[in-house]
């Protein structure tokens, strides 16, 4: 399968969140300039290797805060892929935004260039939560943003959410679900906050000790979210996203299908043909690499880790995985492995199995991780 679905790392962001582990950068004005430079080069040294024209279904600005960019570089990275692919009529073209960070004039530019959905990370509704996680913007501009998106004309937006911030407490959580509800946007993305390693959280904080909410409380914003949310006409389709009917995000329905994919920039990976790759997560060794033409060789997937990942991708999505598809692509006997191994949460009401494998929301969805550990103990680790 040839993939229909493109990402393009921007990892420039004013200051780095104090929750986040992403391949990000702070620099400034020419580094962007040269970064926009480098990753044009790589999209060109792909194509150069394509067997012919592509087509894409999708593509997906993600970072870092591409919304730092101005529409001239987003016109220039954009014009690059169109040396090597066509946009699908009514292809979905995502740019990531933060509040603060854009301006009608932005908007306008992006828009013009063929960006026709924005996801915007307003992540809570109360700035002293805000403040404790250095967002670096307030909730005033959450609603100046919105208001930019949408006089700038953009129908189609994401709000992102997160849920088990440090002081959170559960009417903090129910306030910012009302107050997303309220500004309307097609797709809501709500994640619940890992502490990872070498954030500046982790120095601060221990899981599940206060001020971080309890795991109960966790569960219970959860499932809040879940009830505000789709009472209010948002679909859960994905464990961590709501969309309004025909909204969902198709870029990522991608990977939550395990389809292939390119990725561009520094830290992005990329999934052709069941070979994949990836690109260092520092700057500097990123340039390097493209401008030196140190491209490594990809790597071929095994077979339990591609279906390790089908599996765990696919029961992300509410409307699970066609058993058909298992069995052809992996075969009955091995799929028969599976869904014994899956019995047990069979039983606990978790997972269903009929002609779709699918975790039940909402116990199954919140139980994800046991079935994964499980799924990883039939199949094995990558090594
Ligand atoms: S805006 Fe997003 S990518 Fe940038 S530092 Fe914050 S969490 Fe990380």
């Amino acid at each position: 399968m040839t993939p229909r679905s493109l990402y393009l790392h921007i990892p420039f962001c004013r200051r780095k969140c104090f929750y986040c582990d992403f391949a990000i950068t702070t620099g400034g004005r020419g580094l962007m300039a040269e970064y926009v430079q480098v990753l044009c080069e790589e999209i060109r040294d792909t194509i150069a290797n394509l067997p012919g024209r592509g087509s894409l279904e999708t593509v997906f600005l993600g970072g870092g805060t591409p919304s730092l960019l101005g529409g001239e570089e987003i016109a220039a990275i954009l014009q690059t892929l169109g040396e090597g692919w066509d946009l699908v009529p009514g292809a979905e073209i995502s740019l990531e935004a933060n509040p603060g960070t854009v301006s009608l004039e932005s908007l306008q530019s992006y828009r013009a260039r063929g960006i026709n959905r924005i996801s915007l990370g307003a992540q809570a509704f109360q700035d002293h939560l805000l403040d404790r996680c250095g967002r670096g913007h307030s909730v005033a501009d959450i609603y100046e943003a919105v208001a930019l998106i949408r006089q700038a004309g953009f129908a189609n937006f994401n709000l992102d959410l997160i849920s088990g911030l440090p002081h959170q407490t559960l009417p903090d959580w129910e306030e910012s679900l009302h107050q997303t509800i309220a500004l309307a946007p097609t797709h809501v993305s709500v994640y619940d906050l890992t502490i990872e390693a070498g954030t500046a959280f982790a120095k601060r904080y221990q899981p599940g000790c206060a001020p971080l909410p309890s795991e109960e409380l966790t569960v219970e914003m959860y499932k809040l979210a879940h009830r505000v949310l789709t009472e209010a006409g948002y679909r859960h389709y994905e464990i961590s996203n709501y969309a309004k009917p025909g909204y969902e995000c198709r870029h990522n329905i991608t990977y939550w299908r395990n389809q292939p994919f390119y990725g561009f920039g520094m830290s992005a990976a990329s999934y052709v043909h069941h070979w994949r790759w990836e690109r260092p997560r520092k700057i500097r060794e990123y340039i390097n690499l493209v401008r030196h033409k140190q491209y490594p060789p990809p790597v071929p997937e095994k077979i339990n880790d591609r279906l390790f990942d089908t599996l765990m991708q696919g029961l992300r999505l509410a409307e699970g995985i066609e058993l058909a598809v298992l069995h052809q692509e992996f075969g009955e006997e091995k799929i028969a492995q599976v869904c014994q191994q899956l019995q047990k949460f069979v039983d606990r009401g978790w997972v269903q199995i009929d002609h779709r494998l699918r975790l039940l929301p909402l116990e199954g969805w919140l139980f994800s991780d046991l079935v994964n550990l499980s799924l990883l103990e039939l199949l094995g680790t990558r090594e």
